[in-house]
């Protein structure tokens, strides 16, 4: 009995620490799913947990060691993932020739083409610094003449998450580093609220230079700059790119598709990564409701790292 007054405090702790979590992310209701959908996915939940807490050939489990809590919550986001990923034609998503890329955007249908990075982090990281080496002072393209500091991008050489946004702004010019301002910090509390350090993921932009008065990049200064951010990728090999912005999607998917068209669908990469398109955290900054449905978009994001990486 003590055991399990103790496991329902765990239980109560956590969950107070995630919704601190997401109250400082700005989430301020989760939505009450429709009764049918939420009766099935709470019994395909259980199904779930009770294999994974049930001791092999018992009928029955003891509420244990305080698994159940974190289980049930994977569970339900790896529910929540399997929902059916709707159609191009079901979505309203056209399938149209990518912007950069020669094939059509594709949204995923199983991710079969990413493989765990083979390389150690301080392998993936010396290889980052030659690349930061070879772009060197760079003036391949305009944005060189206005820029005070390229910004590489930083975090983990082998992260399995990465955030790419279009561009650095004011505050990341002067610092060199990405997403530092006020856009930054609330990605920040996002990356908090998905339950990681900033150490462990890693962020960039498709252009390295900020444009001048934090204009849209230009497509060929975004064919130009973006090189290196493929080459950061294949060095990288993330499982998932998170698109912050219609026009980081528009570089990753190849397509013009607004926003609110493509967020909450995977679409895949040529790298075998799956890019989750969604809403620019400066976005957010001038429309607070859209935080719900980035928190949606990042649920589905967790809900796919979270699985073992032998069934992504
Ligand atoms: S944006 Fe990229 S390509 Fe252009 S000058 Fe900067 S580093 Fe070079």
């Amino acid at each position: 009995m003590p055991d399990q007054r103790e496991n329902f405090r765990q239980i109560v702790r956590e969950l107070e620490t995630r919704l601190r979590v997401l109250a400082s992310f700005g989430v301020r209701m989760i939505e009450q799913p429709k009764l049918e959908q939420e009766e099935s996915t709470v019994s395909t939940t259980q199904t779930l947990v009770e294999k994974q807490l049930r001791p092999a050939g018992q009928s029955d489990y003891r509420f244990g060691d305080g698994r159940r809590a974190k289980l049930e919550q994977a569970a339900r986001l790896q529910v929540a993932d399997q929902q059916p990923i709707p159609q191009a034609a079901d979505s309203g998503i056209r399938k149209q020739t990518g912007f950069f890329q020669t094939s059509e955007p594709q949204i995923e249908t199983s991710q079969t083409g990413w493989q765990p990075n083979p390389l150690s982090p301080q392998e993936a990281q010396a290889k980052l610094d030659n690349l930061r080496e070879e772009i060197g002072d760079c003036s391949r393209c305009r944005l060189a003449k206005q820029r005070n500091k390229i910004v590489f991008g930083e975090g983990n050489p082998v992260a399995r998450l990465v955030f790419a946004g279009e561009g650095p702004g004011r505050d990341e010019d002067r610092s060199g580093r990405p997403f530092v301002g006020r856009a930054g910090q609330l990605l920040d509390r996002i990356i908090a609220a998905m339950g990681f350090g900033r150490e462990e993921i890693y962020i960039c932009n498709v252009v390295k230079c900020r444009p001048p008065d934090n204009r849209t990049p230009q497509d060929d200064e975004m064919r130009t700059c973006g090189l290196f951010l493929t080459k950061q990728l294949e060095i990288m090999r993330p499982q998932i790119i998170v698109a912050l912005g219609a026009t980081a999607a528009k570089y990753l998917i190849g397509t013009d598709r607004p926003m609110g068209k493509l967020r909450g669908h995977f679409f895949e990469h040529p790298s075998g990564a799956r890019i989750m398109p969604t809403y620019h955290p400066a976005y957010l900054l001038r429309n607070p409701a859209a935080k719900k449905l980035v928190w949606d978009d990042v649920q589905k994001v967790m809900a796919k790292l979270a699985r073992p990486v032998e069934e992504v």
